[in-house]
């Protein structure tokens, strides 16, 4: 259903892309398969190059703050690195927003603004743990 669903949604368009280089924008990998599908669909449509950037840097960490992310052992950036998410995805080259570059895109320091999901430093205490910092804890039902 899923698959069908990418299907539904996004359709390249032959003419566009056939023999092009292409680089593909999302705003984050977080499982990889969606990904993943929609560079096959780029090469079964004929691109020469299918390239990746993202506009965030890798999401590594659950959300507990209110925003519903994946479990940690679901999200890919952490079980792989840059090169590993390259390969599952099939892309010839993919690329990331650095941390520094997030924080300047949005014009913030570095204090105020939480980017737990991509340091897994969490700056308010985690509900029903009390915790803060960097740390792995999976994410919890009603952990939000
Ligand atoms: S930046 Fe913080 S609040 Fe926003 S999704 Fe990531 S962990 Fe949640």
């Amino acid at each position: 259903m899923r698959d069908l669903g990418v299907r539904l949604k996004l359709n390249p368009v032959e003419e566009a892309v056939k023999g092009k280089r292409v680089i593909m924008v999302d705003d984050s990998i977080v499982r990889g398969t969606t990904s993943k599908k929609i560079v096959r669909m780029l090469r079964e449509a004929g691109a020469a190059e299918v390239h990746m950037a993202v506009a965030s840097p890798p999401t590594q960490y659950s959300c507990f703050y209110g925003i519903d992310t994946s479990a940690r052992e679901e999200l890919i950036a952490a079980k792989m690195d840059v090169e590993g998410i390259r390969e599952f995805i099939g892309a010839d080259s993919l690329h990331y927003l650095s941390l520094e570059g997030m924080y300047a895109s949005a014009n913030r320091d570095t204090v105020n603004f939480c980017a737990a999901c991509f340091t897994g430093n969490y700056p308010i205490p985690i509900p029903d743990t009390g915790k803060t910092g960097k740390h792995s804890l999976e994410k919890t039902e009603g952990g939000c």
